[in-house]
């Protein structure tokens, strides 16, 4: 089976869907080039359990065009939502209806109970949704939500895409109280970033040799 690679570090959940987009930059396949890899990275975003993995892969053995047709779907919706995370509130005008065009496409054929549920573990709430009707086609619901959710909250002036140089394609929700998170991930990124810093500043600092 494989397993999703793509760190959730994003702050929201569409955003480390946007972010599962890598192909171009790693070496490794995009994690959405099947519908098993779609489904990982469902699973890691603890969006479905195992049994309802091994579950929804048998059907799709049964359905293969409806296990395409989600996963194209996923992928379009993807790269519907990506110039939004990049671009934030100055994403074009065309941009944004397009991504909205989808987002209410897939909220207005979502049907299914919404309910709270009560993890016991640490007294935690938890709003939850379980779909009916198509079972490939409701996987997307959650992530599509979790954009609407971020326009209406006001939250898209802090999306942004990594400043990385060179180029990194993630994005992020930046939560940070002066709202200058500049990485992806501090980890990796804002390393790279600041040992790139530091070379520049002894190579400054250095004395200049005597001339002979
Ligand atoms: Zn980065």
């Amino acid at each position: 089976m494989p397993r999703a690679r793509v760190p959730f570090a994003a702050g929201r959940l569409w955003l480390d869907f946007v972010n599962t987009d890598e192909a171009p930059r790693h070496a490794h396949a995009d994690t959405l080039v099947s519908f098993d890899g779609y489904l990982a990275w469902l699973e890691s975003a603890a969006l479905i359990d195992a049994a309802r993995r091994t579950s929804l892969q048998r059907r799709a053995q049964e359905q293969p065009a409806s296990a395409t047709a989600a996963l194209h779907e996923a992928r379009r919706i993807r790269s519907m939502l990506r110039p939004l995370a990049e671009r934030g509130l100055l994403t074009s005008e065309r941009a944004t209806q397009a991504a909205i065009l989808e987002i209410n496409r897939v909220l207005g054929r979502s049907t299914g109970i919404r309910r709270v549920e009560h993890d016991p573990r640490d007294g935690s709430f938890q709003r939850a949704f379980v779909p009916s009707g198509d079972a490939f086609a409701a996987l997307v619901i959650p992530i599509v939500e979790s954009a609407a959710d971020t326009l209406v909250m006001g939250e898209l002036a802090r999306v942004r895409r990594c400043a990385a140089e060179p180029p990194c394609p993630r994005v992020f929700l930046d939560i940070s109280r002066n709202g200058r998170r500049r990485w992806c991930d501090m980890r990796s990124c804002g390393n790279r970033a600041k040992a790139a810093r530091h070379r520049v500043t002894t190579r400054v600092s250095r004395p200049t040799p005597p001339v002979p």
